[in-house]
């Protein structure tokens, strides 16, 4: 995969699958922008390790991806966008009657509201670059539901709904849209959700992992960043000129069921 003379922005990669993808593009080639809400010496070291150890240009943005402006400004500080991952999420878990409704808006708004706005601040370079990639990381929960997630599967149907929409309206540019949706990933957003997990169905954390978790993913095995990295480069190479609008499991089966 040759991604040499693009640049990526993707949001929220300062860690987990984002800084997989960051990590994987830099490895084809590509300039990188890291992004989350903070700002400290670690974020623009993460960047710094990535210039040094491909040899590409990297710089990490500061920006609040619950906030639509910050999100549009993202797109405008990188300089240049070729390639957009709108990846920036969070989880929280809660039956219905008690999730907070500051809980469901902060999901929305960063799980899905925040795409729409990047996407819309990308798109006019993109379309007058003559090329361009939006990759959008869904989820197996894109596709499916299970019980006490109801904002982050709310927002990750919508964002695949989003990538249609977005193929569509650029479909006769050289432009792609594209949904990524993993199954379970070891990452911290995973870490972070096994102890209100293991609340709601009075569990220890080894079943939570083997019987909740890993119980719908076929392979039984976690999927990795590493694997999220290669699928958003594969998207982004000239092999998948054509593909577009599509939502692309990356999950042990899961969504075969
Ligand atoms: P993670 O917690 O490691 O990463 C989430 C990233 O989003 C972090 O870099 C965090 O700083 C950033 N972020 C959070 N709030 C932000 C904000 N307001 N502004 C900017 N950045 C913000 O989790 P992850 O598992 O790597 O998740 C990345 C994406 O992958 C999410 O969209 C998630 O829904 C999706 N996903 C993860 C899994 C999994 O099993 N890990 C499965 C399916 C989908």
């Amino acid at each position: 995969m040759d991604l040499g003379g693009k640049t990526a922005v993707i949001t929220g990669s300062n860690s987990g699958i984002g800084l997989g993808i960051a990590q994987q593009f830099a490895r084809a080639g590509a300039d990188v922008v890291l992004n989350s809400f903070s700002n400290t010496d670690e974020d623009h070291a993460l960047a710094a390790d990535i210039a040094r150890d491909f040899g590409v240009n990297a710089k990490y943005v500061q920006a609040d991806m619950s906030k639509g402006d910050q999100c549009r400004q993202l797109i405008a500080d990188a300089g240049r966008c070729d390639i957009l991952v709108n990846n920036a999420g969070i989880q929280h878990v809660a039956a219905l009657e008690n999730f907070p409704p500051e809980k469901w808006d902060a999901i929305i708004a960063i799980n899905l509201s925040s795409a729409f706005h990047t996407t819309a601040a990308a798109l006019p370079a993109m379309r007058e670059a003559g090329w361009g990639r939006v990759v959008n990381i869904a989820s197996a929960h894109g596709l499916t539901a299970s019980p006490f997630k109801s904002a982050y599967i709310a927002a990750k149907h919508g964002i695949i709904g989003l990538t249609k929409t977005t193929a569509l309206e650029t479909a006769t540019d050289p432009i792609t849209a594209n949904a990524i949706c993993p199954g379970y990933v070891l990452t911290p957003l995973v870490e972070s959700q096994i102890p209100d997990t293991m609340k709601e169905y009075d569990m220890s954390r080894e079943d939570v992992i083997k019987n909740v978790m890993l119980k719908r993913q076929p392979s039984k095995e976690f999927a990795t960043v590493e694997q999220m990295g290669g699928t958003a480069a594969f998207l982004c190479s000239e092999f998948a000129d054509q593909i577009t609008g599509t939502a692309v499991s990356v999950d042990g089966g899961w969504t075969a069921l």
